[in-house]
């Protein structure tokens, strides 16, 4: 059974032992493969409030008491469902990288989306859901949301012409000379990081 409710997922989780995070990755991969087109999944989604989440997008992949040690500054917009909201789509903002410690993994783990495979951004954001999901955050906190940039009127001044800017369009992203966005920015497409 998995918890569809927001007010439950918003509780934070506690840490637990490697051992008993073991069984609960083990119950957590099996729920994650009874569901429809589930990447990851975190203990507070089956109604355990401790530190594990799963993700299998390459292969399976349990965290015990997972943190975030490094993000970069580069981030990128994503679509993302999510098992406790199977009617909801969000377009989110993530990290292009993070570097990931667990107590059940040695050594650091790091993730990418700077990367041409896609199953690499699946995996880069999953894990920042998962996380997420640990410390009570939904993906709808997440949700990308901008205003269309106007030429001269809010557009920031200091962006310089050569200067590269992330822009986004749907769920598409790119990373551009800020005189080749201009024309796009009057277009649809929104200025996501001078
Ligand atoms: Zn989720």
């Amino acid at each position: 059974m998995i918890i569809k409710d927001r007010k439950e997922l918003e509780v934070k989780c506690s840490p637990v032992s490697v051992k008993e995070g073991e069984e609960i990755g083990v119950r957590l991969l099996h729920e994650l493969r009874e569901s429809e087109n589930g990447i990851g999944l975190a203990a507070n989604q089956i109604g355990i409030n401790k530190r594990v989440c799963v993700i299998n997008v390459k292969e399976p992949l349990v965290l015990i008491n997972p943190k975030i040690v490094e993000k970069s500054k580069e981030q990128f917009v994503f679509p993302e469902g999510c098992l406790s909201f199977p009617n909801d789509k969000v377009k989110t903002i993530r990290h292009e990288s993070i570097v990931v410690e667990a107590d059940n993994h040695k050594g650091q783990l790091s993730f990418s989306a700077n990367s041409k495979d896609i199953n690499d951004a699946f995996e880069c954001v999953c894990v920042q859901h998962e996380i997420d999901h640990l410390d009570g955050i939904t993906m709808f906190e997440r949700e990308f949301k901008s205003e269309p940039l106007v030429r001269g009127v809010n557009a920031p001044k200091k962006i310089g012409r050569n200067e590269k800017v992330l822009i986004a369009c749907g769920t598409e992203s790119k990373t551009i000379k800020y005189k080749k966005a201009l024309p796009l920015l009057e277009s649809g497409w929104t200025l996501v990081k001078p």
